[in-house]
This record gives structure tokens, sequence and C-alpha cells, in this order.
């Protein structure tokens, strides 16, 4: 029976969908929406151990503190790389969005999504990383199945539903039917990669060191997976390892294209051979529903052109890629049936 108490509680009981990504973190609070989208990056004072700054103010830290003073992500590759920082970090999100204060009933249930390759050790450490940080029930959903249901596509249907997320650190790439993933692959080229490719290029043409935000910045400003019919440049800013003094140089999109085209090539390739080893019956399916990209990747210039092009398959890119992670979450903090199906209760 359920007493007026439960009632009241399930009331104030707070609801909370988490993308925990190596870039990006986010937070959903049901009733409220997306609350919390902040960079993952945590600023340390090593000689207090003190945190001085999380998300976006701890970002702008990045490259430009003192010794006594670090700037950490931790996580790699969607992978907590740093337990302690990382539950320090989800603590901070969700006493941020809990300073309502709701006492006694402020414990909540949350909804995580993980990357597909993660290892059990790596579930629990996910799991106790949101325990440590409040929460009073924790259910893990692999990424790619969360960004499928944030996309609303018909994953618990007989049909192949094929959906590519390229995040920081990872690009993760799943056929799903009948509500669970029949094949996948997960591999280490996303985002990140992409910067590391143009300082690279930037060191080998120009010898200039660049940092790792400039690098960013010039992916987004200019990126581009195929060519464009307008031309685009930027000033690219960073040392001349010659001279050891600052230095400005422009870049177009060609060159910068030029540096991540390996990189581009290799998410394609793996596109490819996972649509080689589906089955034919979802095969048919896929060439008639396309491919679904998600994640913060999705949303550099002409991918999905490239991706379609390669594969000859057509490619949709889904409303606002960065966020459809968080919203996957926040659906299935409402629809327990299909949480049973796709989630996995972490004890
Ligand atoms: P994660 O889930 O790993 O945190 P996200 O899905 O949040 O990753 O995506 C972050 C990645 O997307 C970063 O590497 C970022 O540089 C990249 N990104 C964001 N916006 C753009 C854009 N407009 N063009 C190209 N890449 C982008
Ligand atoms: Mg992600």
């Amino acid at each position: 029976m359920i007493s007026m108490w439960d009632n009241l509680r399930n009331k104030f009981r707070k609801e909370i969908g988490i993308d925990l990504g190596t870039a990006n973190t986010l937070l959903y609070v049901k009733g409220r929406g997306i609350v919390i989208n902040e960079p993952s990056v945590v600023a340390v004072n090593t000689r207090t151990e003190q945190i001085l700054a999380v998300g976006n103010e701890a970002k702008d830290m990045l490259g430009k503190t003192p010794p006594h003073i670090i700037t950490t992500k931790p996580l790699t590759n969607g992978i907590i790389s740093d337990f302690e920082v990382t539950e320090k970090m989800l603590r901070f999100f969700i006493s941020k969005i809990s300073e309502e204060g709701y006492g006694l009933f402020s414990r909540p249930r949350v909804v995580i999504g993980a990357p597909l390759n993660v290892t059990e050790v790596e579930r629990k450490a996910i799991g106790d990383a949101i325990k440590n940080a409040g929460a009073r029930e924790v259910w893990i959903v692999e990424e790619p199945m969360a960004a499928a249901i944030g996309t609303r596509m018909p994953i618990r249907e007989p049909v192949g539903n094929f959906i590519i997320e390229i995040g920081g650190g990872t690009t993760e790439i799943a056929v799903i039917s009948l509500g669970g993933i029949v094949i996948w692959k997960s591999i280490k080229i996303a985002g990140e990669e992409l910067n590391r490719n143009i300082m690279q290029y930037a060191r080998d043409n120009f010898n200039l060191l660049l940092g790792e935000r400039q690098a960013e910045e010039i992916k987004i400003k200019i990126g581009s997976a195929i060519e464009l019919p307008e031309r685009m440049e930027y000033p690219m800013r960073g040392r001349d390892m010659i001279t050891g003094l600052p230095r400005e140089i422009m870049i177009n999109d060609t060159q910068v294209r030029e540096a991540m085209i390996k990189s581009l090539r290799v998410i394609v390739d793996n596109i490819k051979s996972t649509l080689e080893i589906s089955p034919p019956e979802l095969v048919a399916d896929i060439h008639e529903r396309g491919l679904l990209l998600s994640g913060g990747g999705a949303l550099l210039r002409g991918i999905d052109q490239l991706i379609a092009r390669a594969t000859e398959v057509p490619v949709r890119i889904t409303d606002d890629p960065l966020t459809a992670v968080v919203r996957g979450a926040g659906i299935l903090l409402d629809d327990r049936d299909l949480l049973l199906e796709v989630g996995t209760l972490m004890t």
C-alpha cells in the first residue's frame, strides 16, 4: 500500500538524469529540464587539496594556472580516470541543484549514461561515484541507447536503429533493435583527437605551439569534414617554437580539414565496418531509415555528408546533438518499463 508519506516523499523526491561525458557534464532534473550543462573540468589547489572551480569557471583556467593549481579533466575516453575528482565534481553539480533545501527528501534517484566499452569495475566506479555524491538509487544506461531514446528513435520495435555518437573522447557506434544493442563499436577517436590533430598540424607545418582550447576554437569556427562552398579563415595564435615568441598565423578551412582527415577516415571506416557486420534484415531497415548522428562531433560541418557519401546511406543529425543523451536519461526517469528494459540498477 502506498502511504500518504510515500506520496509526499515521491512528490519531493528529486529525479536526475546525468550525462557524465569526457568533455561535458549535463544534469536534467525531472520537472525542470536541463539545469547543468558545463565542461567536465575541475580546478584543484594542490597545496590545500581544495576545489577552486568546477565546469565553465575551471575550463577558463585551463593552461593558465600557477604551479600549485591544476585543472583536470577527471574522465578520459568516457571513463573515470580520477575517481576522487569525478565524485567531487558530481557532488558539486548535485549540490548546486539541491540548493532549495529539500532536506530529508533530497537523496535523488539517478539515471546516468555510460560508454559502451566500460568494464563491470568501471560501471561500479560510476555507480559508486554517484552514490557517494548523494544518490539513493543509480541506474546506468548505455550512452548510444540514451541518445537514441532522447532522439525518440523506435528502439523497441523490431527495426534497425543505427546511431553514431561522436563525443569528446570516444565515438560510439551502435545498432539497436527490440530494446537491445545488437552490435556496437567504440573507438577512442572523437572531438578531442581532432583538436590534437590541429595542434600537431600547427607544430609540423608552422612550428607553432597551440593550446588545446585554441585548437578547439579553430575546429568549431572553421572546421569541416568536406569541402564547403565558401572559404573560411581564422587566426591561429600560439608560440613560435623557434623564437619562443607569440605569433599569429591565418589558417583556412582546407588546412584544418587536412589536419583532421586521417581521424575522420578512421571514424568513417568504423561506421562502414559496423554496417558490414550488421545482420542483413537490419541493414535493410538501416538503408531505408538512415544513420543518426549525435554528440558534439555531429556539429562538425559536413560530417553527415562525409559519412553519407562513404556509406551510401542517408545520414541525419539529431536535434541538439549535445543534449541527446541527457534528454534520453530524462525520458527514462518517466518511463519505468523502458528503464527496466534498457537500464541496469547498480547495487
Ligand atoms: P562528451 O559526451 O564526450 O562529453 P560531447 O557530446 O559533449 O562529448 O561533445 C564534445 C565534443 O564536441 C568536443 O570535443 C567539442 O570540441 C565537440 N564540438 C562541440 N561543438 C562543436 C562544433 N560546432 N563543431 C565541431 N565539434 C564540436
Ligand atoms: Mg557523450
